[in-house]
């Protein structure tokens, strides 16, 4: 399985805590949380999470002046931020979003909401990450150009091909199912036979090897692929 988005919340009302908490885990996050600004930086700090939902007003140090920081450091510069405020004023929903916040929900909002805007954060900062080079051996992976090279030649790939390959790469090394291969290529909420994997598998290996090479990518019988 793919590891579970960590997410911290950094909030100081225990019962507002408690409500993300219990959202969060039911939604198959990890979740950490701190209660006031300044443990949430630490702690943001040491654990990486993969996004931060962040009260502004804060003891010791508000959600701003926390945002501010991460953004300041190469480590914690990408990290997602929502974050939240009592305070519903427009101008206060721009300095919000100015600091580096990459989105604002003024309180009180609905956690269904919300939680609809965690899940659309984690994937648009996939994506961004997926904006750089992706490298396997002599497989390079540009998604930002949308091409793929192996040993400095070109190989054309369809798109689910491209994706796929881009799926094996960050996950190089372990052996992926069909079943999370079609979540990960073709989403969770489509219906497609897992027969479809082993076709379109088969042409990226096939792409991958049509100027030489050896076949970077193994059947493990019974379960699934895995590329090196
Ligand atoms: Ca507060």
């Amino acid at each position: 399985m793919q590891a579970r988005p960590k997410i911290l919340i950094v909030e100081d009302e225990p019962a507002q805590r408690e409500i993300l908490l219990y959202h969060l885990k039911k939604a198959g996050f990890e979740a950490l949380w701190a209660e006031n600004g300044e443990e949430g930086l630490l702690l943001a700090q040491e654990s990486l999470p993969d996004m931060l939902i962040l009260d502004w007003m804060l003891p010791k140090l508000s959600g701003l002046e926390v945002c501010r920081r991460l953004r300041a450091h190469q480590d914690t510069k990408h990290i997602p931020i929502i974050l939240l405020s009592a305070r519903s004023e427009e101008a206060d929903k721009v300095q919000g979003l100015d600091i580096g916040a990459d989105d604002y929900v003024a309180k009180p909002y609905s956690v269904i909401e919300l939680m609809a805007r965690v899940k659309t954060q984690l994937r648009r900062n996939r994506a961004s990450l997926l904006g750089a080079q992706l490298r396997f051996q002599d497989i390079v992976l540009d998604a930002a150009a949308h091409k793929v090279f192996r040993a400095g030649m070109e190989i054309k790939l369809g798109p689910k091909e491209f994706k796929l390959l881009a799926t094996f790469i960050e996950k190089h090394g372990r052996v992926l199912s069909r079943n999370q291969l079609l979540d990960q290529v073709w989403g969770q909420n489509i219906y497609v036979d897992s027969r479809t994997v082993d076709v379109h598998v088969g042409r990226l290996r096939k792409s991958l090897m049509q100027h030489g090479g050896d076949n970077p990518l193994r059947t493990v019988r019974g379960t699934g692929y895995a590329l090196g």
